[in-house]
């Protein structure tokens, strides 16, 4: 059955981000499917950051949760990096990282299998100190208010990348097109969007505990994409067929949009 939806609040009191790490972004696993979700997400960020005209200055990366996969290809391009997210467990999570504190996630793994995508494992510790130098500023940010920075007015964004956070925020399609609006004014027009979407997935789970997720289809996030202002440069879903206990998703889209060079 469907979760019930679980508001921005229930994040902040029950998202646990190391439990989230260890379920979702663990190399050595015991569980059916093992890291397959993780690689394949790695695989289309990988892809879709090395399409032409995906560098600039500024990368905002909204929902970030505790963690830097989204960040790995990425900061191959970019200059500086400014990570947004509602809960604050998650973004003292990832300083924790950035700032080599004592308990932080052990990322190595999945630093090195992006290194191996982008044809040189050796180079993991390179880009380690490379993210972490570039990530500038890890602010709180609400995907559901037309202003999602609040008080906070952030210089305006070449890229966007957004990994499996405006399903998890939105309670419904409406939702889900008004937050593209609201993030979208954190873009430059012209600026690229690149995002990571769960597709036909109603819940996942975190250490039993249930969160909701907008079941979409491809054609839907097409759509809201589109009507938010932006032209879909590349669109693509991976089926995802492993039997996994933590979620009931069908599949995987990587979308790269830009945002029309008109709007305002
Ligand atoms: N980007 C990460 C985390 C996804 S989990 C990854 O790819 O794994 C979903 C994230 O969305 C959580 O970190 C949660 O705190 C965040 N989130 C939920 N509602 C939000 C909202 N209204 N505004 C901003 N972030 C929100």
């Amino acid at each position: 059955a469907p979760a019930v939806f679980t508001e921005t609040e229930f994040y902040q009191r029950n998202f646990d981000p190391q439990g989230y790490l260890k379920d979702y972004y663990s190399m050595s696993t015991s569980r059916e499917g093992g890291s397959a979700f993780m690689m394949q997400n790695l695989r289309s960020l990988h892809k879709m950051f090395s399409l032409d005209g995906l560098r600039g200055d500024i990368l905002i990366d909204v929902g970030c949760g505790p963690t830097i996969c989204q960040l790995l290809s990425a900061c191959e391009h970019f200059q500086e990096i400014i990570a947004l997210d509602y809960t604050d467990q998650n973004r003292r999570e990832l300083e924790k990282w950035l700032k080599n504190e004592a308990g932080a996630f052990d990322w190595e793994p999945v630093v090195k299998y992006v290194c191996e995508l982008e044809g040189d494992r050796e180079k993991w510790a390179e880009k380690q100190e490379k993210l972490r130098k570039k990530v500038k500023q890890v602010l709180k940010c609400d995907v559901t208010k037309a202003n999602p920075t609040g008080p906070v007015s952030l210089p305006p964004a070449d890229c966007i990348v957004s990994s499996l956070c405006l399903e998890s925020a939105c309670k419904d399609l409406a939702a889900f097109r008004s937050a593209l609006r609201n993030i979208s004014t954190l873009l430059k027009p012209g600026g690229h969007l690149v995002m990571v979407t769960a597709l036909g997935d109603t819940y996942y789970t975190i250490n039993k505990q249930v969160f909701s997720c907008l079941c979409l289809q491809k054609h839907e996030v097409e759509e809201a994409v589109a009507a938010a202002g932006f032209e879909v440069k590349c669109s693509e879903a991976q089926p995802y067929a492993v039997k996994d206990d933590r979620m009931d998703l069908t599949g995987v889209l990587g979308l790269v949009a830009r945002r029309c060079p008109s709007a305002s």
